[in-house]
């Protein structure tokens, strides 16, 4: 007497393994604006990925004149190469 046994559940499970250091060698800021600094005028924006803090000084007038809504809601700020990154200056002097 023959037994044929028959399992249509098997199934190969292969794990999936995503590695995201990638993103620790070469990180894109994701800026977002949230505010102006008025001397010199200045729009104010940090990266919602690492917090890093930047800040345009080239801007349009259009620009300006949303950036001082910015405080209210924040949004992203597209150009990055316009962008300089705040020198973490050492305390004391
Ligand atoms: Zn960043």
């Amino acid at each position: 007497m023959e037994i044929l046994v028959t399992n249509p559940t098997d199934k190969t499970i292969t794990p999936t393994i995503n590695f995201l250091s990638v993103e620790m060698v070469e990180h894109h800021h994701n800026w977002m604006v949230y505010s102006t600094a008025l001397c010199p005028p200045t729009i104010m924006v940090y990266c919602k990925d690492c917090g890093e803090e930047g800040s345009v000084s080239d801007f349009s007038e259009d620009e300006w004149d949303n950036a001082f809504w910015a405080p209210e809601e924040e949004y992203p700020w597209p150009d990055k190469d316009r962008v300089s990154v705040n020198k973490h200056k050492e305390k004391g002097e």
